[in-house]
């Protein structure tokens, strides 16, 4: 899952991308408005956390213009201190969530688990896949469960999967998804992550779908693997 931060303020923006990285998002930041949207226009992300005071251009217009563009990702605005007005504002151009300025990371957290797993379609922080369960408040992975070890990397390509179970999904998707903009992108180690959680898995989840990508089903129940 690969998030967006518009903040101004340096050390807010530092503090809410070492946050996020702990959390095994991937982490693009910009600090205008002009940035912040040229950014959430082009790049595929899960969910943008926008200032609405940004030099530049404001967060609200930034929000209409995605908005008015038919962008879809969940955005969840920052605002000030008794700003009702302000949050008004945000919701009517099109925001999902918001925090008040100061606010605990871990509310911020929560917030942003909650509008991405909905954008995705599940209510339940716990994912599931026959055997398989994600816990994405606690980043806990279970195999009829046990307890299963994954890289960071690995997480972040199972989590992406577990989002969108039943559909399949592209070698470029989880690409985009899982790495931010600065990092040097090659999308066959997307298959080496593919090969290793299939092994640390040990159960038959992950399906690839020739010429297409991955999509993640519930084992065949025979275990017939023909096909
Ligand atoms: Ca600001």
């Amino acid at each position: 899952m690969r998030i967006l931060v518009v903040e101004d303020d340096p050390d807010l923006a530092r503090q809410m991308k070492a946050a996020l990285a702990g959390a095994g998002y991937a982490v693009d930041s910009a600090a205008d408005g002009e940035e912040g949207h040229y950014l959430g226009d082009t790049e595929p992300y899960d969910a943008i956390v926008l200032d609405l005071g940004l030099p530049v251009l404001d967060g609200a217009s930034v929000l209409k213009k995605w908005r008015r563009a038919g962008k879809k990702t969940p955005v969840l605005i920052l605002t000030a201190r008794d700003g009702w007005s302000e949050k008004v504002a945000g919701f009517d151009a099109g925001a999902d969530d918001y925090v008040t300025k100061p606010f605990r990371m871990e509310e911020l957290l929560a917030r942003l688990r909650a509008l991405i797993r909905r954008a995705a379609g599940h209510a339940s922080p716990a994912l599931t896949c026959g055997p398989v369960s994600l816990d994405t408040s606690t980043s806990r992975v279970e195999v009829d469960g046990e307890l299963v070890k994954l890289t960071a990397q690995e997480f972040k390509v199972l989590a992406y999967l577990m989002h969108h179970r039943d559909k399949v999904v592209s070698r470029t998707q989880l690409t985009e998804h899982i790495y931010d903009q600065d990092f040097d992108r090659d999308s066959n180690t997307i298959e080496v992550f593919i090969g290793r959680l299939r092994k640390k898995l040990g159960v038959d989840v992950i399906e690839t779908v020739r010429g297409l990508g991955y999509r993640l089903n519930e084992p065949d129940p025979k275990g017939d693997k023909s096909g």
